[in-house]
């Protein structure tokens, strides 16, 4: 399976080039903010306990997460997927360890991790914009603040984790967005087997 991380920062157009990649690589999609998005909307206890934090612009406890996932994936394997692409998640430490460890289990790895690099007045910019088009309530500029620093303290440090076994392509992501989408298939076409 070819199984990508999507990475960056909220607004660095992870669901956007996410969609491009599922057409050229014919993947799976899966976005734990979406999850938990149609959680909310359908009120379950999830969908609960994930607005206290979400509309705070923290992030869900990991084992809650990490649990969501796992029955995500595994639908997704049982559905007969060619591989993964995984949008907003791993997003701390014992997330990315988690995913290396549910993926080892199922004789699976992370390809790629392809990471979105956007400068962090345009990442404002643009999720204010978004803001006024969908009406997330997270896209405003408190908690996009809030988000953004949850991005650097708790996420970006997972680059490292990346670095270390390799995995990690980092991409210009300021641009157009087809242009962005031409690098990360470069990325793509050279661990695809
Ligand atoms: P996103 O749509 O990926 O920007 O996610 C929106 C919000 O959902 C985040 O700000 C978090 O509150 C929550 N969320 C999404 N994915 C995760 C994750 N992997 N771990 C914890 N919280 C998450």
């Amino acid at each position: 399976m070819l199984n990508i991380v999507i990475f960056g920062a909220p607004g660095s157009g992870k669901g956007t080039q996410s969609e491009n990649l599922i057409k050229k690589y014919n993947l799976a999609h899966i976005s734990t903010g979406d999850v938990l998005r149609a959680e909310m909307k359908n009120g379950t206890e999830l969908g609960k306990l994930a607005e206290g934090y979400i509309s705070k612009g923290q992030l869900v406890p990991d084992e809650v997460v990490i649990d969501m996932l796992a029955k995500v994936l595994d639908e997704k394997i049982k559905a007969g997927a060619s591989g993964v692409i995984f949008d907003g998640f791993p997003r701390t430490i014992p997330q990315g360890e988690a995913l290396d460890k549910m993926l080892e289990a199922r004789g699976e790895e992370v390809s790629a991790v392809v990471s979105l690099d956007v400068e962090e007045e345009e990442l404002i910019e643009r999720l204010l914009k978004r803001g006024q088009e969908l009406g997330r309530s997270d896209d405003n500029y408190d908690t996009i603040k809030a988000r953004l620093e949850v991005y650097n303290n708790q996420t970006s440090p997972l680059k490292e984790h990346y670095k270390k076994n390799e995995k990690l392509h980092a991409i210009h992501g300021m641009g157009k967005v087809e242009e962005i989408f031409d690098r990360i298939a470069e990325a793509i076409e050279k661990v695809k087997k």
